[in-house]
């Protein structure tokens, strides 16, 4: 019997189960092999057993890993070794720095000290600081040794690491706004993480969390793709879940909003779930030349969406964007 983590319901349900090898498997895509073995080791480490349940709480609707332990900073260095993949300008950046424009109009944000946790490149922290007038004070953290590398270019300064590398007696009430983007889905011990943040944020800060869209990833596993993969993912926030949790730490939700992402970018990722669980998309790799390879890995993707067409239909909904945005407000 799993205990949720968020408001402690021992009522739960499995979504599904994985495997350490699966898990190990989708993580070492296009990675060498020994990597994949390497990381099924360090998957089962994680989990201290070699299978994990991802299971939905009846009660606040939270949905996350059991064991709900998050992979280790050496985990995720290794996972973006080889150069991770930044968006330069994601819809949660622009809908926070509208947000941002609004609260200046307001009058309810004075000049302001940033702090940016997971912030990749910088791309987001760098434009707040050229754009917005008023930004006295910034900081990021960031896993990923090629990241700090383009933070400290744009010249900003970087913690090596996340949340808990934050120096909580030097930066005590520092930060006006707070930025989390899609780094919550990642963490465990989630009291740890909102206490850190209050302590953190000064009294009516602002904090702004981008995860991915739970109704888009329980539309996936109603078709057997199941994009919530632990121990990287571990868990799938609602509103609903996120007010419990963060009211318990001084905050209240101010707005939330669902991504409004085209139609044919949904289909691509239908498309990419579908052929990294397929044999038959994966045997063709062994075709060499690159062209007839491509041509027959377009046909097969084309003959999966025509035979699917009740999940590609569905897509067209609108509550089914990729990423959930919500800003809220310490109390
Ligand atoms: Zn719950």
């Amino acid at each position: 019997m799993s205990t949720c983590p968020v408001c402690g319901s021992q009522n739960g349900t499995i979504l599904y189960s994985v495997d350490s090898d699966t898990a190990a498997r989708r993580f070492s895509e296009g990675s060498e092999k020994n990597w994949a073995q390497e990381a099924r080791s360090a998957i089962e480490l994680t989990w201290g057993q070699q299978t994990c349940d991802y299971v939905r709480c009846p009660q606040c609707t939270f949905a996350y890993a059991d064991p709900f332990v998050a992979a280790t900073p050496d985990f995720y260095a290794a996972l973006y070794e080889s150069g991770a993949e930044y968006a330069e300008w994601k819809w949660e950046f622009q809908r926070t720095f509208e947000a941002l424009a609004l609260l200046k109009a307001a009058g309810r944000l004075p000049p302001f000290a940033l702090l940016d946790i997971g912030a990749g490149t910088g791309r987001f922290a760098s434009r707040i600081l050229d754009r917005v007038a008023g930004c006295r004070g910034l900081l990021c953290t960031e896993y990923s040794e090629y990241g700090r590398n383009e933070i400290a270019a744009r010249g900003m300064r970087c913690v090596r690491g996340g949340l808990s590398d934050v120096d909580m007696q030097e930066y005590r009430s520092a930060f006006d706004v707070l930025c989390l983007f899609q780094v919550l889905e990642h963490m465990d011990d989630l009291e740890s993480v909102f206490s850190r943040l209050s302590h953190l944020a000064r009294d009516k800060g602002h904090l702004f969390i981008a995860v991915p869209n739970h109704a888009q990833r329980a539309y996936f596993d109603r078709w057997g793709f199941h994009e919530d993969m632990p121990p990287v993912h571990i868990g799938r926030w609602t509103r609903q879940s996120l007010e419990v949790v963060a009211s318990r730490h001084g905050w209240r939700l101010e707005e939330d909003e669902i991504e409004a992402e085209c139609y044919l970018s949904k289909l691509r990722r239908l498309a990419v779930q579908y052929a990294r669980g397929s044999s038959a998309f994966e045997a063709l790799g062994s075709v060499r030349s690159r062209g007839v390879r491509r041509t027959l890995r377009a046909v097969l993707v084309a003959v999966f969406l025509i035979t699917s067409f009740p999940a590609a239909y569905g897509l067209r909904s609108a509550s089914l964007g990729s990423a959930y945005w919500a800003h809220l407000s310490k109390v």
